[in-house]
């Protein structure tokens, strides 16, 4: 099963593409974790992206459709995928359904992680994650023991660049003109479920995992 989350920055889909990855084995592709560590690494895809990705506008399609091929071809996946972030709009939607479809895959479902865009502010601002391990964390939701230290391997808790008010409403900007669209694309195809993010995570990952029949 290809599977895709759809909503806007900060409606947990990361955190619920994680549990699809550690509960039922899914292979996890998140456009933004390979941009980032990509300018993390300082290669030459990651000095290109690095100003927009701190704007808070998309990158070319060119340059994600590129990243969900390699991975999609070197771990030979065929199910049990969940995409994270990509597609973002309608012509990376029409590109991932050529390249499934030169793999005899389709996208089989997508759900739309839907919250009010006014409590993604908090949600986003309050953000920290930890560089080495890759946990997250939330200075109000769920705070580490220790301020700035992640409980999990020690590292230093960082903000994401683009998770500043200023920039927080530019994506939520881009999400709305450029994302939304895909919501009715994907229910024309009879392939939209749609979930309420602004549940507990346990609840959202409840809901994700009935639509997808798991
Ligand atoms: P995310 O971690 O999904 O919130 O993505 C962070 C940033 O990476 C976005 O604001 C974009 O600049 C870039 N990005 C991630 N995925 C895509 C995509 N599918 N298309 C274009 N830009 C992307």
């Amino acid at each position: 099963m290809i599977t895709v989350l759809l909503g806007p920055p900060g409606s947990g889909k990361g955190t619920q593409a994680k549990v699809l990855k550690e509960e039922k084995h899914f292979l996890h592709l998140s456009t933004g974790d390979m941009l980032r560590a990509a300018i993390q690494q300082g290669s030459p895809l990651g000095l290109k992206v690095k100003d927009i990705m701190a704007r808070g506008e998309l990158v070319s399609d060119d340059i994600v459709l590129a990243l969900i091929k390699e991975k999609l071809e070197t771990s030979g996946a065929k199910t049990n995928v969940v995409l994270d972030g990509f597609p973002r709009n309608l012509a990376q939607a029409k590109s991932l359904d050529d390249l499934l479809r030169s793999s005899s895959m389709i996208v089989d479902k997508v759900v739309s992680i839907e919250i009010d865009p006014r409590e993604l502010i908090e949600r986003l601002t309050g953000r920290r994650t930890c560089p080495t391990c890759g946990a997250g964390f939330h200075v109000k939701f769920q705070p580490p023991k220790k301020d700035g230290i992640c409980d999990s391997c020690g590292g230093s808790l960082v903000q994401r660049k683009d998770d500043t008010e200023t920039v927080i409403v530019d994506r939520l900007k881009v999400f709305e003109q450029q994302t939304s669209p895909l919501r009715e694309y994907y229910q024309n195809k009879g392939l939209l479920a749609v979930v309420d993010g602004s549940q507990k995570p346990v609840a959202v990952t409840k809901e994700i995992f009935k639509a997808f029949g798991i």
